[in-house]
């Protein structure tokens, strides 16, 4: 099948195969604790003998360790809490079990695999936002196996505590499913969830807490990432020996477009074009890859980063397909996290019955479990992780059958730096999970939270650990906690309002204003840019224009208009240096690590062609400025060193700010973060530095360990960035190396040769 993708083109955009071999699995006898009623139950699904990793796991959690198995898609990790967890429920018939799921969705998913296993005396339970009060009660009273999700956990059940407590006192296993998941400011959020859980089991008077048993995906140090989560010793299993088909893996390189001397990136900031597009978009590219495959009978899913991406890649598929064979393109459809449920199991369903054949996707969480054993994979622009990119095509391959992935490289410095090294692909380990439960702005409002539940006292503060002590006084300075001889009490009548999705605040609804229907929803930290006043919107491939976004009420009035251009809108940002955390000295060159505040407003968008990119005008708009305190990395240079490493005074703002884009567009290599997750401003002089300086900063209140994961990988950082920059094949800077889609000066201006000289400069100084 790849041969006749690659024949298709004219120079061979393949720049890596990587074959990865069929698995045979490695069965190993069922644990001897595990009931024949158990053993029956699995047979009746098809499941006669457990694979070893997944005996190994379900060892250790029945024998009370807190355990963390992270293998690979579909490799079976719930049978190893299912089986413990399952065979504790039959030998103490009052303990109970809570399964925690990322989604809704995936909730569900479990809830009808255990409920198949027909257990006696289980009564398995979805409790989650859709849950009817009737229903609630029942479930608290009767369930011995409630699913729910992380959100309900934080809203709903802890604040209840009391009618939870018969359940709590006999909790004997917490499931934390997809846990990989709980990164940056999210997974701060939960750890603290799961404290407060812990605390109140040690409340109704549980001994030693329940045990914790955790999947993730395959990812850097499991170990590690799980005792952060849930604050307790877990180990870690992570030898995956299911079965598995064979794959090929190609790494693709859309072409260079032929010259046009009409966008040499020499234009002006907001009037010519900015981005010196040399190469064919990999929307565009993907989507003549889906439709390709779908025309010979291939069932295929195409996942695409944006939300916008999804739309336009199935809607060009499907234009092309109809061209060949009218009717063609209806079995290309789009599914992406915004639609609604019902929307998103029909497709799925059509795609597993092969009604349809082919699917752009925006985020493999979303899709439910059942939909695996697909005949390729095609990964439009690295997913920001090797653990999600596994994930991702994990979800092709049927036994006995050769499957294909394709990852499709965007016009982007990391994406290039990773098909031209496939090392950095298939060589390297996944990288870690990075959480960090002592933000501040995550542990204080988690301590209001605990403290609204039931008082504080000191001991607790060592299970919230590191900084709990001073987040307590501070909430007591204003007001929000008194303190007692007996602990810290909550002093208002109603709940503190905690969002664990991070700052970004209620969705925002779009709604079609002729009709009043909802489209779907955009998280609050993205509507400026996705849903101000002009935007153009994709729904299902239809297009829509916004009328007006109020902020207010979390709503975007739309209406169905089709224009042929695209809209991206621009911010500005200024930066100062709060306080420095840590530093390392180099001679001429400084490398820091501190908080920072960012004042940052999106103040204009572009209108640009659909077909050639081309842009129309800027548009100024009026929405607030957002104020962000967070950590940055940054790094400062002596103006002699800049001198001596042969850059120009002139040219040093270049210099730098081609260094920061490219390092911003690099450090998902270190830290699991995306490009959107991180900010950067860099400047000739900074007046808190008071030398030329480059700054990257996590983009959410109080940091999310991205910036710090960076200062301490920052040799390893640094140098990627550089041969990403040196490699590219483009003369002066292209969106491959140095140019930024989001850059608000208008990538402007950009030197790549003084680029690589700065951060020669700044690696020959910079201890390994
Ligand atoms: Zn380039
Ligand atoms: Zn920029």
């Amino acid at each position: 099948m790849l041969h006749r993708l690659r024949q298709r083109q004219p120079a061979d955009p393949v720049t890596h195969v990587e074959r990865v071999p069929p698995r045979v699995g490695e069965p190993a006898p069922w644990p001897s604790w595990a009931p024949a009623e158990l053993r029956a139950a699995y047979a009746r699904r098809g499941v006669s003998t457990p694979w070893r990793h997944q005996a190994e796991a379900a060892d250790l959690a029945y024998d009370r360790r807190h355990v963390v198995v992270a293998t690979g898609t579909a490799s079976g990790k719930s049978l190893a809490y299912q089986l413990p967890a399952l065979a504790t429920l039959l030998a103490d018939p009052r303990a109970t079990v809570l399964y925690l799921a990322p989604t809704k969705a995936l909730a569900a998913d479990q809830l009808r695999a255990v409920a198949a296993l027909e257990v006696e005396g289980v009564r398995p339970a979805c409790y989650d936002g859709d849950t009817s009060r009737a229903e609630r009660e029942w479930i608290r009273r009767h369930s011995r196996f409630v699913l729910t999700n992380p959100d309900m956990l934080h809203h709903g059940i802890l604040p209840g505590h009391a009618q939870w407590s018969g359940f709590l006192r006999r909790l004997a296993y917490v499931v934390v499913d997809e846990c990989h998941v709980y990164r940056g400011v999210f997974g701060s959020h939960v750890a603290h969830v799961l404290r407060r859980l812990r605390r109140q089991c040690a409340r109704y008077g549980r001994n030693n807490g329940p045990t914790f048993v955790l999947a993730s995906a395959t990812s850097g140090d499991p170990a590690t990432a799980a005792g952060r989560l849930t604050g307790l010793p877990v180990s870690a299993v992570t030898e995956d020996t299911s079965p598995r088909a064979g794959v090929t893996f190609a790494l693709w390189e859309p072409p260079l477009l032929p010259p046009d001397p009409s966008t040499d990136g020499s234009g002006e900031p907001g009037a010519g074009p900015e981005l010196n597009q040399v190469r064919r978009s990999a929307l565009r590219e993907t989507a003549d890859l889906l439709a390709d495959t779908v025309a010979t009978g291939v069932r295929t899913l195409a996942f695409v980063r944006s939300r916008r991406g999804a739309e336009v890649v199935a809607a060009s598929a499907r234009r092309s397909l109809d061209e060949a064979v009218p009717g063609l393109g209806d079995r290309v459809a789009a599914y992406r996290a915004g639609y609604l449920r019902e929307e998103r199991r029909e497709l799925e369903r059509a795609l597993l019955h092969g009604d349809l054949l082919g699917l752009a996707s925006t985020n493999a969480l979303e899709l439910g479990v059942d939909l695996i054993g697909l005949d390729a994979v095609v990964i439009c622009g690295y997913p920001g992780t090797r653990a999600s990119l596994w994930q991702q095509a994990g979800r092709a391959g049927r036994s006995g059958q050769e499957a294909l992935a394709v990852l499709v490289a965007r016009d982007d410095p990391l994406d290039t730096y990773l098909v031209h090294h496939p090392e950095a692909v298939f060589g390297a380990p996944v990288e870690a999970t990075v959480l960090d439960p002592a933000n501040a702005y995550v542990l204080g409002p988690q301590l209001a939270c605990a403290a609204a539940e039931a008082p504080l006292t000191a001991a607790d503060l060592k299970l919230f650990g590191d900084g709990a002590e001073e987040a307590v006084a501070a909430l007591v300075e204003v007001g929000a906690l008194r303190q007692r001889p007996t602990g810290w009490y909550w002093r208002h009548r109603e709940r503190p309002e905690v969002d664990l999705r991070g700052e970004g605040g209620a969705p925002v609804c779009v709604v079609e204003s002729a009709t009043g229907r909802l489209l779907g929803t955009v998280d609050g930290g993205s509507a400026h840019f996705l849903l101000h006043p002009g935007a153009v919107y994709l729904h299902q491939g239809v297009s829509y224009v916004v009328d007006a976004l109020d902020l207010d009420d979390g709503c975007a009035l739309v209406h169905h208009e089709e224009p042929d251009w695209s809209t991206h809108a621009r911010d500005v940002t200024s930066l100062s240096v709060v306080s420095v955390r840590s530093y390392v000295d180099a001679g001429p060159v400084g490398l820091f690590l501190g908080e920072v505040d960012v004042t940052s407003q999106v103040v204009s968008y572009q209108r640009r062609r659909i077909a050639t990119g081309e842009v129309i005008d800027t548009r100024p708009l009026d929405l607030p400025a957002r104020e962000l305190r967070t950590v940055a990395v940054w790094f400062t240079l002596s103006p002699e060193s800049l001198v001596g490493a042969g850059v120009e005074p002139a040219d040093v703002p270049g210099a730098l700010h081609a260094a920061e884009h490219a390092a911003i567009g690099l450090l998902p290599l270190v830290a699991t973060c995306d490009r959107w997750d991180i900010g950067g401003l860099s400047t000739a002089v900074h007046p808190d530095t008071e030398a030329p300086t480059v700054f990257v900063y996590d983009g959410h209140p109080g940091g999310a360990g991205f910036a710090e994961r960076a200062y301490g990988m920052a040799a390893s950082w640094l140098r990627a960035t550089r041969d990403a920059i040196a490699e590219c094949g483009c003369e002066a800077g292209c969106p491959s190396c140095v140019q930024s889609p989001k850059c608000g000066n208008g990538n402007s201006p950009l030197s790549k040769p003084d680029a690589i000289r700065v951060l020669d400069a700044v690696l020959t100084n910079l201890p390994k």
